[in-house]
Protein backbone atom coordinates (compact mmCIF):
# COMPACT_ATOMS: atom_id res chain seq x y z
CA UNK A 1 0.00 0.00 0.00
CA UNK A 2 1.45 3.30 -0.87
CA UNK A 3 1.76 5.77 1.93
CA UNK A 4 0.30 8.48 -0.25
CA UNK A 5 -3.71 8.83 -0.44
CA UNK A 6 -4.16 12.05 -2.43
CA UNK A 7 -1.90 12.98 -5.49
CA UNK A 8 -2.63 16.06 -7.60
CA UNK A 9 0.05 16.27 -10.77
CA UNK A 10 -0.03 19.49 -12.97
CA UNK A 11 -3.90 20.18 -11.43
CA UNK A 12 -5.21 23.03 -13.15
CA UNK A 13 -8.74 24.52 -12.39
CA UNK A 14 -10.05 27.47 -14.64
CA UNK A 15 -12.97 29.44 -14.50
CA UNK A 16 -13.09 31.59 -17.72
CA UNK A 17 -9.84 33.47 -17.22
CA UNK A 18 -8.88 33.29 -14.07
CA UNK A 19 -6.52 30.31 -12.85
CA UNK A 20 -7.65 29.33 -9.65
CA UNK A 21 -5.33 26.28 -9.60
CA UNK A 22 -2.55 26.35 -11.78
CA UNK A 23 0.03 23.49 -11.94
CA UNK A 24 -0.56 22.09 -8.77
CA UNK A 25 1.99 18.80 -7.62
CA UNK A 26 1.22 17.83 -4.06
CA UNK A 27 0.40 14.74 -1.84
CA UNK A 28 -1.52 13.76 0.87
CA UNK A 29 0.26 10.87 2.61
CA UNK A 30 -2.30 8.40 4.72
CA UNK A 31 -2.76 9.51 8.25
CA UNK A 32 -1.27 12.95 7.68
CA UNK A 33 -2.18 16.63 8.12
CA UNK A 34 -1.20 18.48 4.98
CA UNK A 35 -1.76 22.36 5.92
CA UNK A 36 -2.57 24.14 3.50
CA UNK A 37 -2.50 28.20 3.97
CA UNK A 38 -2.19 31.16 2.38
CA UNK A 39 -4.65 34.06 1.48
CA UNK A 40 -7.95 34.60 0.95
CA UNK A 41 -9.03 34.15 -3.38
CA UNK A 42 -5.25 32.11 -3.47
CA UNK A 43 -7.03 29.05 -4.67
CA UNK A 44 -6.48 27.09 -1.66
CA UNK A 45 -10.63 26.04 -1.27
CA UNK A 46 -10.94 25.35 -4.94
CA UNK A 47 -7.91 23.12 -4.72
CA UNK A 48 -9.78 21.43 -2.01
CA UNK A 49 -12.37 21.38 -3.78
CA UNK A 50 -10.65 19.65 -7.13
CA UNK A 51 -9.44 17.37 -4.80
CA UNK A 52 -12.48 15.90 -4.32
CA UNK A 53 -13.94 16.50 -7.23
CA UNK A 54 -16.37 19.03 -6.24
CA UNK A 55 -15.34 21.03 -8.74
CA UNK A 56 -13.99 20.16 -12.13
CA UNK A 57 -10.60 20.25 -12.83
CA UNK A 58 -9.17 21.53 -16.27
CA UNK A 59 -6.14 20.34 -16.52
CA UNK A 60 -4.31 17.80 -14.67
CA UNK A 61 -4.81 14.77 -12.54
CA UNK A 62 -5.93 13.86 -9.05
CA UNK A 63 -5.57 10.26 -7.47
CA UNK A 64 -7.11 8.64 -4.24
CA UNK A 65 -5.75 5.47 -3.43
CA UNK A 66 -4.37 4.58 -7.05
CA UNK A 67 -7.91 5.62 -8.44
CA UNK A 68 -7.58 8.63 -11.22
CA UNK A 69 -10.46 10.78 -9.59
CA UNK A 70 -10.22 13.18 -13.07
CA UNK A 71 -11.61 9.91 -14.97
CA UNK A 72 -13.84 8.19 -12.63
CA UNK A 73 -17.50 7.12 -13.94
CA UNK A 74 -20.70 7.39 -12.00
CA UNK A 75 -19.97 4.60 -9.64
CA UNK A 76 -16.63 5.05 -8.84
CA UNK A 77 -17.51 8.48 -7.94
CA UNK A 78 -20.28 7.29 -5.88
CA UNK A 79 -16.85 4.77 -3.73
CA UNK A 80 -15.13 8.21 -3.79
CA UNK A 81 -18.10 10.61 -2.32
CA UNK A 82 -17.94 8.04 0.63
CA UNK A 83 -14.50 7.93 1.30
CA UNK A 84 -13.94 11.10 1.26
CA UNK A 85 -15.40 14.38 3.71
CA UNK A 86 -15.71 18.05 3.77
CA UNK A 87 -16.01 20.08 6.53
CA UNK A 88 -16.67 23.24 6.05
CA UNK A 89 -16.09 27.10 7.45
CA UNK A 90 -19.57 28.12 8.04
CA UNK A 91 -21.51 25.23 9.53
CA UNK A 92 -24.46 27.25 9.68
CA UNK A 93 -24.63 27.71 6.00
CA UNK A 94 -23.58 24.19 5.46
CA UNK A 95 -26.59 23.27 7.51
CA UNK A 96 -30.33 22.91 5.98
CA UNK A 97 -31.84 24.62 8.70
CA UNK A 98 -35.35 23.55 8.46
CA UNK A 99 -33.91 20.24 8.95
CA UNK A 100 -33.24 18.58 12.68
CA UNK A 101 -29.57 18.17 13.15
CA UNK A 102 -30.13 14.14 13.49
CA UNK A 103 -31.83 14.36 9.99
CA UNK A 104 -28.86 16.15 8.25
CA UNK A 105 -26.25 13.87 10.03
CA UNK A 106 -28.60 10.85 8.82
CA UNK A 107 -28.82 11.96 5.39
CA UNK A 108 -24.90 10.72 4.40
CA UNK A 109 -25.73 7.25 5.97
CA UNK A 110 -29.05 7.30 3.57
CA UNK A 111 -27.26 8.44 0.42
CA UNK A 112 -24.21 5.68 1.28
CA UNK A 113 -26.94 3.04 2.61
CA UNK A 114 -25.16 2.71 5.56
CA UNK A 115 -26.89 1.11 8.28
CA UNK A 116 -30.29 0.56 6.89
CA UNK A 117 -33.29 0.84 8.63
CA UNK A 118 -34.92 3.39 10.72
CA UNK A 119 -33.35 2.23 14.49
CA UNK A 120 -29.71 1.62 13.00
CA UNK A 121 -29.84 4.61 11.16
CA UNK A 122 -30.96 6.55 14.59
CA UNK A 123 -28.56 4.49 16.93
CA UNK A 124 -25.70 5.73 14.19
CA UNK A 125 -26.87 8.65 14.24
CA UNK A 126 -26.43 9.00 17.77
CA UNK A 127 -23.24 7.36 18.23
CA UNK A 128 -21.68 9.95 16.05
CA UNK A 129 -23.03 12.32 18.06
CA UNK A 130 -21.34 10.97 20.81
CA UNK A 131 -18.33 10.94 18.95
CA UNK A 132 -18.10 14.68 18.62
CA UNK A 133 -19.40 15.59 21.66
CA UNK A 134 -22.45 16.14 21.29
CA UNK A 135 -25.66 14.68 23.30
CA UNK A 136 -27.76 12.13 21.46
CA UNK A 137 -30.81 13.61 23.05
CA UNK A 138 -30.61 17.19 21.39
CA UNK A 139 -30.95 15.02 17.73
CA UNK A 140 -34.28 16.55 17.45
CA UNK A 141 -33.34 20.28 17.59
CA UNK A 142 -32.34 22.28 14.76
CA UNK A 143 -29.07 24.09 13.61
CA UNK A 144 -30.33 27.52 15.21
CA UNK A 145 -30.70 25.94 18.35
CA UNK A 146 -27.26 25.17 18.66
CA UNK A 147 -24.05 27.41 19.45
CA UNK A 148 -21.48 28.12 16.65
CA UNK A 149 -18.88 25.50 18.51
CA UNK A 150 -21.64 23.23 18.35
CA UNK A 151 -22.82 23.49 15.23
CA UNK A 152 -19.61 22.66 13.89
CA UNK A 153 -19.44 19.45 15.54
CA UNK A 154 -22.73 18.67 13.65
CA UNK A 155 -20.89 19.84 10.61
CA UNK A 156 -18.29 17.45 11.85
CA UNK A 157 -20.53 14.41 12.74
CA UNK A 158 -22.43 14.78 9.47
CA UNK A 159 -18.59 14.34 7.79
CA UNK A 160 -17.84 11.20 9.36
CA UNK A 161 -21.17 9.57 8.45
CA UNK A 162 -19.78 7.81 5.79
CA UNK A 163 -16.57 6.86 7.51
CA UNK A 164 -14.45 9.03 5.44
CA UNK A 165 -10.39 8.28 5.23
CA UNK A 166 -9.37 11.87 3.90
CA UNK A 167 -11.51 15.08 4.92
CA UNK A 168 -10.62 18.71 3.56
CA UNK A 169 -11.32 20.70 6.55
CA UNK A 170 -12.20 24.11 4.81
CA UNK A 171 -11.31 26.58 7.56
CA UNK A 172 -13.09 24.86 9.90
CA UNK A 173 -12.34 27.26 12.87
CA UNK A 174 -12.67 30.83 10.67
CA UNK A 175 -15.98 31.64 11.45
CA UNK A 176 -16.08 30.55 15.52
CA UNK A 177 -15.28 32.42 18.63
CA UNK A 178 -11.74 32.13 19.27
CA UNK A 179 -12.56 30.71 22.72
CA UNK A 180 -13.92 27.60 21.03
CA UNK A 181 -11.35 27.03 18.26
CA UNK A 182 -8.63 25.10 20.22
CA UNK A 183 -11.97 22.93 21.43
CA UNK A 184 -12.81 22.06 17.74
CA UNK A 185 -8.91 22.18 16.78
CA UNK A 186 -8.33 19.53 19.81
CA UNK A 187 -11.61 17.10 18.26
CA UNK A 188 -10.35 17.13 14.97
CA UNK A 189 -7.28 15.37 16.54
CA UNK A 190 -8.29 13.20 18.47
CA UNK A 191 -11.25 12.17 15.74
CA UNK A 192 -7.94 11.96 13.30
CA UNK A 193 -6.33 9.94 15.91
CA UNK A 194 -9.07 7.33 16.67
CA UNK A 195 -10.02 7.64 13.30
CA UNK A 196 -6.69 6.76 11.45
CA UNK A 197 -8.06 9.97 8.96
CA UNK A 198 -5.87 12.10 6.46
CA UNK A 199 -6.83 15.38 6.30
CA UNK A 200 -6.21 18.46 4.44
CA UNK A 201 -6.90 21.42 6.94
CA UNK A 202 -7.33 24.51 4.54
CA UNK A 203 -6.69 28.29 6.47
CA UNK A 204 -5.77 31.43 5.82
CA UNK A 205 -3.85 31.46 9.34
CA UNK A 206 -0.77 30.25 9.33
CA UNK A 207 -0.48 29.92 13.35
CA UNK A 208 -3.33 27.60 13.21
CA UNK A 209 -2.08 25.05 10.64
CA UNK A 210 1.47 25.02 12.13
CA UNK A 211 -1.32 23.94 15.68
CA UNK A 212 -2.14 21.09 13.94
CA UNK A 213 -0.56 19.95 10.66
CA UNK A 214 2.29 17.57 9.85
CA UNK A 215 3.72 19.54 6.43
CA UNK A 216 2.48 22.59 5.13
CA UNK A 217 1.70 23.90 1.75
CA UNK A 218 1.91 27.56 0.96
CA UNK A 219 -0.42 28.99 -1.94
CA UNK A 220 0.02 31.70 -3.73
CA UNK A 221 -1.78 33.06 -6.57
CA UNK A 222 -2.99 29.60 -7.64
CA UNK A 223 0.84 27.68 -7.10
CA UNK A 224 2.30 26.05 -4.30
CA UNK A 225 5.08 27.99 -3.34
CA UNK A 226 6.44 26.39 -0.78
CA UNK A 227 5.91 22.81 1.17
CA UNK A 228 7.65 20.98 3.80
CA UNK A 229 7.52 19.56 7.37
CA UNK A 230 5.18 22.47 9.44
CA UNK A 231 8.12 22.96 11.96
CA UNK A 232 10.81 23.64 9.21
CA UNK A 233 8.48 26.02 7.24
CA UNK A 234 7.71 27.85 10.32
CA UNK A 235 10.90 28.51 11.59
CA UNK A 236 13.22 28.32 8.49
CA UNK A 237 11.01 29.32 5.52
CA UNK A 238 12.45 29.26 2.24
CA UNK A 239 10.23 31.26 0.28
CA UNK A 240 10.09 35.05 0.77
CA UNK A 241 6.05 34.62 0.82
CA UNK A 242 6.24 32.31 3.97
CA UNK A 243 8.69 34.31 5.16
CA UNK A 244 6.31 37.24 5.25
CA UNK A 245 3.49 35.21 6.76
CA UNK A 246 5.70 33.58 9.14
CA UNK A 247 6.72 37.54 10.40
CA UNK A 248 3.30 38.31 10.83
CA UNK A 249 2.31 35.25 13.80
CA UNK A 250 3.00 36.74 16.92
CA UNK A 251 5.10 35.09 19.05
CA UNK A 252 4.05 33.39 22.53
CA UNK A 253 7.03 35.08 24.56
CA UNK A 254 6.95 38.97 25.60
CA UNK A 255 10.65 39.44 24.83
CA UNK A 256 10.73 37.85 21.41
CA UNK A 257 7.37 39.39 20.33
CA UNK A 258 8.74 42.79 21.35
CA UNK A 259 11.77 42.59 18.82
CA UNK A 260 9.62 40.36 16.36
CA UNK A 261 10.86 42.25 12.58
CA UNK A 262 7.43 42.14 10.72
CA UNK A 263 7.58 41.79 6.85
CA UNK A 264 5.08 43.43 6.02
CA UNK A 265 3.95 43.39 1.85
CA UNK A 266 3.61 46.25 -0.18
CA UNK A 267 0.88 46.11 -3.05
CA UNK A 268 -2.01 44.24 -4.18
CA UNK A 269 -2.42 40.39 -4.87
CA UNK A 270 -2.68 40.07 -8.43
CA UNK A 271 -5.32 39.48 -10.47
CA UNK A 272 -5.42 35.01 -11.15
CA UNK A 273 -6.92 36.40 -14.51
CA UNK A 274 -3.40 37.78 -15.33
CA UNK A 275 -0.59 36.33 -13.22
CA UNK A 276 2.52 38.57 -13.24
CA UNK A 277 5.36 36.94 -15.97
CA UNK A 278 7.82 34.51 -14.26
CA UNK A 279 7.74 34.56 -10.69
CA UNK A 280 4.07 35.54 -9.63
CA UNK A 281 5.49 36.62 -6.36
CA UNK A 282 7.84 39.12 -7.80
CA UNK A 283 5.38 42.20 -7.85
CA UNK A 284 5.65 41.57 -4.04
CA UNK A 285 8.92 40.12 -3.04
CA UNK A 286 11.40 42.00 -1.24
CA UNK A 287 13.85 40.28 -2.69
CA UNK A 288 13.33 39.94 -6.10
CA UNK A 289 16.25 40.11 -8.44
CA UNK A 290 17.36 40.12 -12.03
CA UNK A 291 15.90 36.05 -13.12
CA UNK A 292 12.40 36.64 -11.57
CA UNK A 293 11.02 38.18 -13.95
CA UNK A 294 11.54 36.41 -17.29
CA UNK A 295 11.71 32.70 -15.32
CA UNK A 296 8.83 30.77 -13.54
CA UNK A 297 9.95 29.39 -10.93
CA UNK A 298 9.68 25.21 -10.17
CA UNK A 299 9.47 23.28 -6.80
CA UNK A 300 13.06 22.19 -5.51
CA UNK A 301 14.31 20.68 -3.05
CA UNK A 302 16.04 23.29 -0.37
CA UNK A 303 16.02 21.12 2.55
CA UNK A 304 15.46 17.47 3.30
CA UNK A 305 11.47 17.43 3.92
CA UNK A 306 11.00 21.11 2.34
CA UNK A 307 11.15 22.77 -1.21
CA UNK A 308 10.39 26.01 -2.39
CA UNK A 309 9.60 27.69 -5.74
CA UNK A 310 12.38 30.61 -5.68
CA UNK A 311 15.57 31.24 -7.63
CA UNK A 312 17.33 32.33 -4.36
CA UNK A 313 17.30 28.42 -3.93
CA UNK A 314 18.86 28.16 -8.03
CA UNK A 315 17.10 29.44 -10.78
CA UNK A 316 14.80 27.03 -12.53
CA UNK A 317 11.92 27.52 -15.12
CA UNK A 318 8.35 25.82 -15.92
FE1 LIG B 1 11.11 36.61 -4.86
FE2 LIG B 1 12.37 36.03 -7.09
FE3 LIG B 1 12.07 34.17 -5.22
FE4 LIG B 1 10.01 34.99 -6.65
S1 LIG B 1 11.78 33.89 -7.40
S2 LIG B 1 10.03 34.66 -4.50
S3 LIG B 1 10.47 37.14 -6.91
S4 LIG B 1 13.24 36.05 -5.08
Amino acid sequence: MSDVLVRASGLQVRFGPVRAVDGVDLEVRRGETLGLVGESGCGKSTLGNALLRLVEPTGGTVEFDGLDVTAAGRRELRALRRRTAMIFQDPYASLDPRRTVAESIGEPLAIHRLHRGRAARRARVGELMEVVGLNPDHGGRYPHEFSGGQRQRVGIARALAGEPDFVVCDEPIASLDVSVQAQVVNLLVRLQREFGLTYLFVSHDLAAVRQVADRVAVMYLGRVVELGAGASVSSAPAHPYTEALVSAVPVPEPARERTRQRIVLTGDVPSPADPPSGCRFRTRCPKAFEPCPDHDPVLQPTGPEQAAACHLHGVTDR
